[in-house]
């Protein structure tokens, strides 16, 4: 079938408390978009809703992952498409596959569409080099798309970039992706606790891990992203080191709830 109605469209599994730090942006989000996505009759009176956001902000600080739990906190569907994705060397197949993605999320209401690299889709118009007519027709595309989504309601469309400048002006007009919200490094002792916090939420932990004194070794650029390869490789040499002492207790735990042989467990369940 069609390019992009191969992937299966799913409501995510990425929880609120999955995020660590960018208390503003949470908050910013819950305001504007929770509320009114959970709360409509509250909203009903003439104030627009809003359709399009747009995160902005290095590699690696939880745009996908912000995108994702809105809709998992939503109960949306989500469907996620990379910019470069959609381009095509053939005349109108671009275009086509911007209307495949809408067509879709139709098809799968209410859904959350994330366009991922945006500005690798929607340079300025005019502006760009060779293939600067392909990218016209596909912001003119996307703009119709978005344009269209207000009234009807079910969908919510979530753009990332690096680098905002680049993109379209008219791509960040009212009704468009017009609400932006930038997601940076976590700054704060606090903040930075927080995201590691978030991170190993479900692992098994000593009680008393002195968390000031992991966040100040760290540097100071950490992206959620490092945050994530940081906790997750520790996490690996904490249950190498204890291997056989974890598989005992694995063992008498499946003993004691009668676990059927054979039967995984998750190392938050134990
Ligand atoms: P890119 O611009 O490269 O697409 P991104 O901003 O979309 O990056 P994500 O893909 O959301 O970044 O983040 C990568 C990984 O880093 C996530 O899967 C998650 O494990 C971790 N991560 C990023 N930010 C956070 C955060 N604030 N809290 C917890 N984990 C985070």
């Amino acid at each position: 079938r069609k390019a992009f109605g191969e992937k299966a469209v799913k409501i995510p599994e990425v929880k609120w408390g999955d995020i660590g730090g960018l208390a503003a942006a949470k908050e910013d989000i819950m305001q504007t978009i929770m509320l009114p996505t959970e709360k409509p009759h509250l909203f009903k009176n003439g104030i627009a809703q809003r359709s399009g956001l747009l995160f902005y902000g290095p590699p690696g600080t939880g745009k996908t992952l912000l995108a994702k739990a809105i809709a998992t906190e939503c109960q949306m569907n989500f469907i996620s498409v990379k910019g470069p994705e959609l381009l095509n060397m053939y005349v109108g197949e671009s275009e086509k596959n911007v209307r495949e993605v809408f067509e879709r999320a139709r098809e799968n209401l209410p859904c959350i569409v994330f366009f991922d690299e945006l500005d690798s889709l929607a340079p300025a118009r005019g502006k760009g080099a060779d293939s600067s007519q392909v990218m016209d027709r596909i912001v003119a595309q996307l703009l119709t798309e978005i344009d269209g989504l207000g009234k009807k309601g079910g969908m919510f469309v979530i753009g990332a970039t690096n680098r905002p400048d680049l993109l379209d002006s008219a791509l960040l007009r009212t009704g468009r992706f017009d609400k932006m919200i930038y997601l940076g490094v976590a700054k704060t002792k606090e903040e930075r606790i927080n995201v590691i916090q978030a991170q190993t939420r479900h692992h098994k932990k000593d009680d008393n891990i002195n968390y000031q004194e992991i966040v100040s070794s760290i540097p100071e650029n950490f992206t959620g992203a490092d945050f994530s390869a940081l906790t997750s490789e520790t996490y690996m040499i904490a249950v190498k080191e204890r291997i056989e002492e974890l598989e005992c207790e694995i063992e008498a735990f499946k003993r004691e709830t009668g676990m059927p042989e054979g039967d995984e467990l998750l190392p938050e369940t134990y």
